[in-house]
C-alpha cells in the first residue's frame, strides 16, 4: 500500500475506533487492525513496516485523544528492550501480549537514593538454584499501579565496580511479595508509584541479557527511552494540549506584536524540535545508530514543555490557574518532563561527554568494589 492510501486508511480507522475508552480493549483493536507496534519485527508480533507508516499513522493519531497512556512504558521502552536483547523464548512470550494491550509493563529502575546515579542502586537479587530472590525498594515507577510485568535492574554481585555488578531481569509484578504504593504528585494524580520487594522469586529464565552484565541492557533501555519521550510515544493523541500554539491563538489575542514574537519563538522551538527527531529517525533508518544524540532530543523536549508551560500562564493570565481550567495541570505537569528519562543536567552531561567529546565528569567510583562504596543506605 502506498503512504497515502495507508494513511487514509488510518484515517478512517481512527473515525470509527477512536471513541473507545477502556485501554485494553482500544489496544486489542490498535493491534488487530495493524496499528501497534507499526515497526516492529513481524516474527515476534509486530507489522515490519517503515518509519514513515509509523509517522503517518501518529500524525493522524493527534487528533485524537488515545487511551494510550498506561501502555506508553511497555510500547516505548521494555519492548523495545526485549526485541534488542531479549532471548528468543522471551521475545515470543511477552512482545505479543505488549503489542495487544493483553499485558502492561513497568519499568523498575530508580530507587531513592539511586536516580540519576542509577548504577548505585541497592535492590539485590541471590542466586538459588533455578532462580533469583530479589529484595529491596524501587520508586518513581510509572505505571506500576496497572503493571502485569516490569523490567527490573537488580544488584547481583557486590565485589565489583558498582556498573558490573547489575543483572536486568523480567519481573511479575502480581507476585505476592511485590507491594505498590502510588504517590500523588502535584497534578493530584499518582501517576508513579513505590514498590516493595519481599522475597520474591523470578526463574534465571527471566534473567535478560548475561549475569552481571545489566548495566549494558539498561543502556539500551535509557535509549529508547529518551527517544521514544522526545518523538512522543504515549503523549501520542493528546490533542487538547493547552499550551500548544493553536491552543494558544485560540485563546489570546494574536495581533498583540509581543504576543505574535512569542508565538514566533514556539512555533521555531517546536520545529527545530520536530526536525530533529525527523532526522534521527530517517538516520535510524539508514542503519546510523543516535546513541547519545537521542539525550539531546530529550532535553530539547524538556525544555520546549517549560517553555510553552510558562508561555502560555504568561498569556493566559493568572485567572487560567484556578478552577478546573486545563492549562493549571498542564503547568503542573511540565517540569515532570525536565526529571523523568533522566534530569536535564544528566542530559547536559551525556551530550557534553558523548556528542560533543568534551572532558568526561571525574568518576572516582569507577574502579573500587561496590560494597565499599558510601552510597544510599550503605555505610
Ligand atoms: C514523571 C516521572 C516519571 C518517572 N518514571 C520512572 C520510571 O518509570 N521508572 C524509573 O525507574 N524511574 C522513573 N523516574 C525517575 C527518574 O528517572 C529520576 O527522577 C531521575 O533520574 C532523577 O533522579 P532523582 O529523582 O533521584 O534525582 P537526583 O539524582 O537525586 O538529582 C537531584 C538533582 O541533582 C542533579 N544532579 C544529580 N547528579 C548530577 C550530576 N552528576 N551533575 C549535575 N547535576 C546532577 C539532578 O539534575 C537533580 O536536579 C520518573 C521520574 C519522573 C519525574
Amino acid at each position: 500500500m502506498n503512504l497515502d492510501d495507508y494513511r487514509r486508511t488510518a484515517r478512517a480507522w481512527l473515525a470509527e475506533n477512536a471513541g473507545t475508552d477502556d485501554p485494553r480493549e482500544f489496544m486489542a483493536k490498535l493491534y488487530d487492525a495493524g496499528y501497534s507496534g507499526i515497526t516492529w519485527p513481524e516474527q515476534w508480533g509486530g507489522q515490519g513496516l517503515t518509519q514513515e507508516e509509523e509517522r503517518a499513522f501518529a500524525a493522524e493519531a493527534r487528533h485524537y485523544s488515545l487511551p494510550l497512556y498506561i501502555f506508553s512504558i511497555g510500547l516505548g521502552m521494555t519492548g523495545p528492550t526485549l526485541v534488542d536483547r531479549g532471548s528468543d523464548e522471551q521475545r515470543a512470550r511477552f512482545v505479543r501480549p505488549l503489542l495487544r494491550g493483553e499485558e502492561v509493563w513497568c519499568q523498575l529502575f530508580s530507587e531513592p537514593g539511586a536516580g540519576s546515579d542509577v548504577a548505585s542502586l541497592q535492590t539485590r537479587a541471590v542466586r538459588d538454584g533455578d532462580d533469583w530472590i530479589v529484595n529491596g525498594q524501587k520508586v518513581w515507577t510509572s505505571v506500576a499501579q496497572h503493571a502485569d510485568w516490569g523490567l527490573l535492574l537488580a544488584r547481583t554481585n557486590v565485589d565489583v565496580p558498582k556498573h558490573r555488578g547489575l543483572t536486568m531481569f523480567v519481573v511479575n509484578m502480581r507476585d505476592p511479595g511485590v507491594t505498590v504504593r502510588p504517590l500523588k504528585d502535584m497534578t493530584g494524580r499518582a501517576f508513579f508509584n513505590e514498590i516493595f520487594f519481599d522475597d520474591v522469586r523470578v526463574p534465571d529464565a527471566h534473567r535478560v541479557g548475561e549475569a552481571d552484565d545489566g548495566w549494558s541492557v539498561a543502556v539500551t533501555t535509557l535509549l529508547h527511552e529518551r527517544l521514544s519521550i522526545s518523538a512522543g510515544v504515549g503523549m501520542s493523541g493528546q490533542k487538547d494540549d493547552p499550551t500548544s500554539l493553536e491552543a494558544l491563538r485560540r485563546r489570546v489575542d494574536a495581533a498583540d506584536p509581543y504576543v505574535r514574537d512569542q508565538l514566533v519563538e514556539l512555533h521555531i522551538r517546536s520545529r527545530a524540535l520536530a526536525l530533529f527527531n525527523q532526522r534521527l529517525s530517517q538516520e535510524t533508518r539508514a542503519g546510523i545508530f543516535p546513541g547519545a544524540r537521542g539525550s539531546a532530543a530529550k532535553l530539547l523536549l524538556a525544555e520546549l514543555t517549560m517553555f510553552k508551560a510558562d508561555l502560555a500562564t504568561s498569556l493566559a493570565g493568572p485567572g487560567a490557574l484556578v478552577g478546573d481550567d486545563p492549562l493549571a495541570h498542564a503547568l503542573a505537569l511540565a517540569p515532570a518532563m525536565a526529571l523523568g528519562g533522566g534530569t536535564n543536567e544528566i542530559m547536559r552531561n551525556i551530550v557534553g561527554d558523548r556528542v560533543l567529546n568534551l572532558p568526561p565528569e571525574p568518576r572516582v567510583d569507577k574502579t573500587v568494589p561496590f560494597k565499599d562504596l558510601k552510597v544510599g543506605t550503605q555505610a
